[in-house]
């Protein structure tokens, strides 16, 4: 069996951010699941510290932050390099096996810092430095289908002027900025679709409501709406030119870096049901044995090792998917396999591991019944299971969006 081991470097890193998740984040779990829509304060603690780390150089690039692709030969290990990506899917990893919500309303973290950190200029990457920002692409009329974005940007001497209303924003309520997707021109199509980073405060930008949702309570999830919202030019991130020919390359390029992170938080989510379940199994009689064959073994622990099993492809798709970006290789395909595999190996996983457990899995004694809800958005948010099939059939088959949809 080929098992892929976290880098050496990443070791010690990987084991803090596993403490954090079990001293820290677990004990809050179930707290800001029953107590949605309250901040969870115990994270801005946390946050500090993660700033810390990542100015003294030992942060290694955690979190959203983390996702930038570096120019070749900046890196010590210039050839072959394990480098922030990989480092920030392995510490969300662990934070999500802590709490996937809670990891959402990180400070700092949020999905827009990924769009920031993938695409930003030096300039707006100094601008922006510190800036904790939600990702705003959905709208009443527009989830897995973004070319329908009806959100405008209208260019008006420096500014953009933008109207439109977004929804399910992840931390809208609570981040300083949301990375915007809206239209430079709605006649010229995906192309003219660029993102903006919007802070909050800006006349025109208001929070109109909080979602009550499944699972991640902890993190607050927000409507929108603009009315001729003025932002600088100087926000909008990547090029402002409507290239036809490119399509939507320029924004869809923050998903090859964001879908391994989602992947990471259903790696994360899955293997912290398959712990809990692997003890209640143990403390029931029954024992998996890696040395026989599956099919001799009580059900239970047969239906275990498979679990096992998929979780081990989803892992080591979302490893590669990062590694890939760390390493300047296109990654649309693997980042879309990670998410797809990743996200419905953990509903799989969560809800087969409360069926495991009967009555106790279901109840709120153990925290496995909050595992099966929370882990459904990861197939959801960042592109859908569907979505991300499509995507992927388009890539093998060498089809557009027009051919395959
Ligand atoms: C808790 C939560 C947090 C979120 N956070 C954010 C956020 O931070 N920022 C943001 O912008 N959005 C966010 N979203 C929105 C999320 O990204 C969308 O819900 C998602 O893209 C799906 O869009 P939709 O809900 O409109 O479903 P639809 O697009 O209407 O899809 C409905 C169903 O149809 C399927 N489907 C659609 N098209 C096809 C097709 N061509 N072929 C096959 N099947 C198809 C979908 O897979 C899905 O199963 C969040 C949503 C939730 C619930």
């Amino acid at each position: 069996m080929i098992n892929l081991e976290p880098p050496k470097k990443l070791r010690a890193f990987v084991n803090q951010a596993h403490q954090v998740a079990a001293e820290f984040v677990r004990p809050l779990s179930r707290r800001y699941d029953l107590a949605e829509h309250a901040y969870p304060k115990e994270l801005d603690m946390l946050a500090s510290m993660v700033d810390g780390l990542n100015q003294s150089g030992q942060g290694q690039g955690a979190g959203a932050k983390g996702v930038r692709r570096q120019a070749n030969g900046d890196d010590e290990d210039a050839g072959v390099r394990n480098g922030s990506n990989l480092a920030s899917v392995l510490s969300i990893m662990e934070m999500s096996w802590g709490d996937v919500g809670l990891l959402l309303s990180m400070p700092r973290q949020g999905l827009g810092n990924s769009a920031i950190a993938s695409v930003a200029d030096d300039q707006q990457l100094e601008r922006f430095d510190g800036v904790w920002a939600g990702m705003a692409i959905t709208e009443p009329g527009c989830g897995s289908d973004s070319a329908a974005i009806r959100t405008t940007a209208e260019p008006d001497g420096d500014d953009y002027v933008i109207n439109g209303e977004k929804i399910f924003v992840t931390a809208g309520d609570r981040c300083d900025a949301v990375v915007v997707w809206a239209s430079l021109d709605r006649s010229r199509g995906r192309a003219a679709i660029k993102s903006f980073v919007v802070e909050k405060g800006t006349p025109g930008m208001r929070v109109e409501r909080l979602d009550h949702k499944l699972g991640i309570r902890a993190s607050d999830t927000a409507t929108i709406v603009f009315e001729d919202c003025r932002v600088p030019k100087a926000n909008l991130l990547g090029n402002p030119e409507i290239h036809d020919d490119q399509g939507f390359a320029g924004v869809m390029q923050t998903f090859d870096n964001t879908r391994p992170l989602v992947a990471a938080m259903a790696v994360g989510c899955a293997r912290a049901a398959l712990e809990v379940t692997r003890d209640l199994l143990r403390d029931a009689g029954v024992e998996t044995d890696y040395d026989r064959p599956p099919h001799l073994q009580p059900a239970a622990a047969a239906t275990y090792l498979a679990m096992e099993a998929d979780w081990e492809a989803a892992y080591l798709l979302t490893l590669q998917a990062a590694w890939m970006a760390d390493n300047d290789r296109p990654n649309s395909l693997q980042a879309s396999m990670a998410k797809a595999k990743a996200a419905r190996t953990a509903n799989d996983i969560t809800l087969r591991c409360v069926e495991l457990a009967g009555s106790v899995g279901y109840s709120e004694h153990e925290l496995l019944e909050k595992w099966a809800r929370d882990s459904k958005i990861l197939d959801i948010f960042e592109g859908t299971q569907q979505i991300q099939q499509l995507i992927i059939a388009r890539r093998l088959l060498h089809l557009t969006s027009t051919d395959l949809r």
